[in-house]
C-alpha cells in the first residue's frame, strides 16, 4: 500500500517510532506541509515528523521518470538475486543429481531434475516436503509418499 496524501488530522497511521524502535500507531496532530505531518506515538507519546515516502513526488503525481525507473530496478534486483542464488547452487559440482518422484525420499543439497520445472536445487528437506530452488522461483514439493 502506498499513500499519495497525508492521513487526516486525528487519524492514526502505522509508522516507525524511533523511541520504541518498532512500528507503532501514531496519531496525526497537524499537517506541517503538503507532504509532512506532526505525529504522536500512541505507545510512548513521543512526537515526530512523518513525511510521505520519498518515491512520491511532492505534487502527488503518479510515479514517473527516475522514481518509476528506481522501482523497476528494485524488482530487477530481486529477480537477479534469485537468479544468482540459483546459479550459485547449480555450480555445486559435488551435489548429486536425482530425478523427481513424489515416492522417493530426497535429501538436502541435491540437484533435482523435474519433468515440468527443469533443474532445481533442494535447499531444504523435511519429512514430507522439499524446498527446491528452480530457475524461475522456489517451489515446495512433496516427497517420501
Ligand atoms: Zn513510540
Amino acid at each position: 500500500m502506498t499513500m499519495n496524501t497525508l492521513p487526516p488530522v486525528a487519524k492514526s497511521i502505522f509508522t516507525f517510532c524511533k523511541k520504541c524502535d518498532a512500528d507503532r500507531y501514531h496519531v496525526v496532530l497537524a499537517h506541517t506541509s503538503a507532504t509532512s505531518a506532526k505525529v504522536k506515538c500512541e505507545i510512548c507519546n513521543s512526537t515526530k515528523t512523518f513525511s510521505l515516502p520519498k518515491a512520491q513526488s511532492k505534487t502527488g503525481k503518479p510515479l514517473t521518470g527516475a522514481a518509476a525507473k528506481k522501482r523497476e530496478q528494485t524488482a530487477n534486483a530481486r529477480r537477479s538475486s534469485h537468479r544468482n542464488e540459483y546459479d550459485m547452487l547449480m555450480s555445486d559440482e559435488s551435489a548429486k543429481v536425482v530425478s523427481y518422484s513424489m515416492k522417493e525420499k530426497f535429501e538436502k543439497n541435491q540437484k533435482l531434475k523435474h519433468p515440468k520445472f527443469g533443474m532445481g536445487f533442494i535447499r531444504d528437506a523435511l519429512n514430507d516436503k522439499i524446498e527446491v530452488v528452480f530457475e524461475d522461483e522456489i517451489r515446495t514439493l512433496v516427497h517420501n509418499r
